[in-house]
Order: C-alpha cells, then structure tokens, then sequence
C-alpha cells in the first residue's frame, strides 16, 4: 500500500523526496481515516433505523470507501499544501503540465468523496464540454435506474458549487467566462487537445485503485450493464456498486466507450480544461 501511494504522489509532484513525505504522512493517517468513516456509518445507521417503513431508497450523498481508496484519497489530500507551497513562491516556474495534473486531481478528490452523481458531473462538466443534457444520459446509463435521475436545476446547483470549490483552490490562476444563456464556466485554453494524453493519463492514475472494469466486451457499451445495476433496498449496500460506477467514468477506456454507446462526439473532440493565469503578473521584457 505504502508503494502504490508512493507512486501516485511521484506521479503528481514529480520528486522522490517529497513523495515519500507525502506517502507516509497519508499511511500514517490512515487508521484514524478508517475510524471516522465508520463512526459517520454508524450514526447514519441509527438514523435510518427510525424509519423502517420507507422502501425509497436515497442515495448517500458520500459514500464509504474501502482502505485502499481513503489511501488513495489521502494522497491526494496530504499532497495538496506542498502544492500551494509551491505556487505561492515559485509561481512563474510551475509547468501547465503540473497544474493541469493538480486540477484533475482535485476535481477528482472533491467529487469522489461524494458520489457517482458528482464524477459524472466534474468529468463530463469540467473536463470535457459535453453539455448538461448529455451528461444527464452518461449519468443515467452508469446509474441503469431512469427514476434516480437528477434535474436541471440540481446539475445547475451542483455544477456551480464545484465550480466554487475548484476556484477556492486556484484563486486568480482561473478566469471565469460567460457563454450562452448566462452559463458560466472557466475560460478554456484555447488548445486543449494538445493535453488529451495527460489528461487521460492523469485520469487512469486516479481511477479508484483495484476496481474492475465493469463493461463486458469491446466497443461502445449502452444498454444493460450488470455491474453497474443495484438491486438492493439499503443504500448501505450500494458503495461498492458506486465505487465501480465511479470507475466507469474516470477510467479513459470505459468513459470512452460509455459516450460511444450513447451516440455522442469522442472525449477528444470535447476535452476542454481551463486556462491559468498563474504567471501572468510576469512581465516580459521589451
Ligand atoms: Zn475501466
């Protein structure tokens, strides 16, 4: 465990010595991680059991993630100050490449730690630019249940709250622009495309570790998908389905295939990550 989270911060930062800090600090936090999730469990647990009678089954808005995915997202977590260390003092020197890597990885984190609603919003939303109404069919198809969709106004509540939370982590390195009907997104690089094998190769770095693939076959993949399908009552029982739905939308190769099955444009015609203005205050010389 500690050589795989020693990897994915090598990953990130690029530095053997900080990511061996960053590993140890996330394992060392792990027993106490653990804990906390199963006290949150447990009064949930004695919540529910008040209401016996209701059979609706309403989604966690977090879910409990095994060990090794409260590791992986430890890493994630541990490793974001020596970040913001590094680009308050050395802002001009940090490469796109890093800051496109730390974006990616945030966007992961703070949606992981919800749900597969959130994933499927922060993949579909602010990695690529398929539009909500599609995003609504990607989120459908990996939930294989229509009465759990969610409504416009929700995707809208949701979206701008990620959006909130991405700018509290870049500040001024992102500018927000308005596009049609008022919406509002961040301005994008103008070439995108260029970073599409970063961007999925930062995604298959964060997809939940160990999880299986769960689109049988090859090709796009629509329709029934057993794995992702929850037959159960108590949405206790339901993380681990969850856990493969997030998988689905954050591994390249099964999001590629979903949007496929769905009939919409490829992921590279539709990658669009955000412009930063970290060094912009540099002044060139004339
Ligand atoms: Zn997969």
């Amino acid at each position: 465990m500690l050589s795989r989270a020693f990897r994915l911060a090598y990953f990130i930062h690029g530095d053997r010595e900080l990511a061996v800090r960053i590993s140890t600090a996330a394992m060392s936090k792990l027993n106490a991680a653990t804990a906390a999730q199963a006290k949150r469990s447990y009064y949930r647990t004695g919540r529910r059991s008040r209401a016996p009678e209701s059979k609706v089954i309403s989604p966690r808005t977090k879910i409990s993630l095994s060990e090794l995915h409260l590791l992986q997202r430890l890493v994630y977590v541990e490793s974001e100050p020596h970040e913001r260390q590094a680009e308050q003092r050395q802002s001009a020197t940090i490469d796109e490449e890093s800051l496109i890597t730390r974006y990616i990885k945030h966007l992961i984190n703070i949606t992981l730690m919800r749900n597969s609603f959130h994933v499927a919003l922060g993949v579909s939303r602010f990695l690529y630019n398929y539009t909500t109404a599609e995003s609504m069919k990607l989120y459908d198809l990996i939930m294989q249940n229509p009465e759990r969709a969610k409504d416009d106004a929700y995707w809208r509540e949701r979206k701008a709250r990620l959006m909130r939370e991405l700018k509290d982590r870049f500040g001024q390195s992102l500018a927000v622009v308005r596009r049609l009907h008022g919406e509002e997104r961040f301005q994008p690089r103008e070439d995108s495309a260029r970073y599409l094998y970063l961007v999925k190769q930062c995604l298959q770095m964060f997809t939940p570790w160990d999880t299986p693939c769960p689109l049988l076959g090859a090709g796009p993949a629509s329709g029934e998908i057993e794995a992702l399908i929850f037959r159960g009552s108590n949405p206790d029982e339901e993380h681990q389905i969850e856990v493969v739905r997030m998988h689905a939308v954050i591994h390249p190769d099964c999001y590629e295939r979903l949007v496929a099955g769905l009939d919409l444009d490829s992921t590279a015609r539709r990658l669009e990550i955000p412009k930063f203005f970290h060094n912009s205050h540099r002044v060139r010389p004339l």
